[in-house]
């Protein structure tokens, strides 16, 4: 008996979420007394480092082709069935979320998403799951022998590394034609890292005042190595481009720090964020909404601040 992971990565590279996905597995593992193992699909980096987070065994796919959510889920299933796996653990990250349904009926097992807890038991399997745009939680307990649990990026965190090498295995991928999918076109943004994927995003509003003024959040997002976003009106008024807009109506992120500046703090847009791991809101008004939901406030004027916090970045990493 195993539980997998299945650790995804970003262009060949393991990401933050990766990390977290394999402790958690490792967690829900030592928890059942038995092994956490992994399966990697068109890993650059090398994957012993899993070790790191608990994992003892790593099945390596490398010549999976273009992303395919049938190939993906197979290319699991396979790995589980070969580890004797009772249990898969996905991030619920935008690739995470196109293969989750698929793996969890290849796999005949029972799939619990939004998972924003480790276990508070493991045998029944219990686990707790965020709803209504995280304003509330419901407990499930899974009555299948199998069971997918797919985890909030970033909802749970990654513990501090061990110095462990995992086994590493390498497995074909299992191809073939998708029952009723087919990839025509990947089209990438290029530049910044897409919205659903980044750990670190610099929100905007309407108290930018204009388009022209968003140099401002660009020169903090390129200090930091950030994803730009705005709020629904900033891209219904054409100030940003639809798809950075956030929110109920827009995409749901959850990075590692969200930093809005300028923002009310409407509940339609904290909707799309309030699952952010840390949340900064720069605001001139004490009053706003947002503060609420932050865990650093700044009140004070956008146009002093943000070139100050931009600065304090370039030292700080200048520094480094
Ligand atoms: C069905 C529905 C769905 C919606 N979906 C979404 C959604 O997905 N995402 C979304 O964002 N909204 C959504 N909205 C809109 C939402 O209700 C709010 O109207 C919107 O989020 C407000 O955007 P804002 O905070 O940029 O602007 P405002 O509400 O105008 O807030 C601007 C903020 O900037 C501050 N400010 C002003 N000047 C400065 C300064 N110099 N320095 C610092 N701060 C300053 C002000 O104090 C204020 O808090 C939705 C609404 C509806 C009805």
């Amino acid at each position: 008996m195993s539980v997998i992971a299945y650790v995804e990565t970003w262009e060949g590279k393991f990401k933050k979420t990766s990390f977290e996905t394999a402790a958690y597995a490792a967690h829900v593992a030592r928890e059942m007394a038995t092994d956490a193992v992994a399966v990697v699909i068109n890993a650059t980096d090398d994957p012993s480092q899993l070790g790191n987070y608990g994992i003892s065994k790593v099945y390596s796919a490398s010549d999976a082709g273009d992303f395919n959510n049938y190939t993906w889920a197979n290319t699991i299933v396979a790995a589980a069935k070969e580890s004797d796996a009772n249990g898969i653990v996905i991030s619920g990250t935008f690739g995470g979320k196109m293969i989750a349904g698929v793996t969890a009926v290849a796999f005949d097992g029972a799939l619990v998403s939004n998972i924003s807890e480790k276990p508070s038991s493991v045998s029944p399997m219990v686990v707790r799951r965020s709803a209504f745009s995280s304003k509330g939680f419901v407990d499930y307990e899974v009555k299948s022998d199998r069971f997918i649990l797919s985890i909030i990026p970033n909802g749970i965190g990654v513990p501090q590394p061990e110095s462990n090498a995992a086994e590493v295995v390498s497995i074909d991928a299992v191809t073939g034609d998708s029952p009723s999918v087919e990839v025509k076109e990947v089209d990438r943004v290029k530049g910044q890292i897409p919205l659903p994927e980044a750990e670190l995003v610099v929100s905007a509003g309407r108290g930018l005042k204009d388009p022209g003024n968003w140099n401002l959040i660009e020169d903090l997002a390129d200090a930091l190595g950030a994803s730009t976003a705005c709020s629904k009106p900033v891209s219904d008024m054409g100030w940003r481009p639809h798809s950075e807009h956030v929110g109920q109506t827009g995409i749901a992120i959850n990075p590692n720090l969200y930093i809005a500046i300028g923002i009310s703090g409407a509940i339609q847009h904290l909707a799309g964020v309030s699952a952010s791991n840390k949340i900064v809101v720069i605001n001139s008004d004490p009053e706003a909404p947002f503060f609420k939901a932050a865990d650093y406030g700044i009140v004070g004027d956008a146009f002093e601040v943000v070139p100050k916090l931009t600065e304090a970045v370039k030292t700080l990493k200048a520094n480094q």
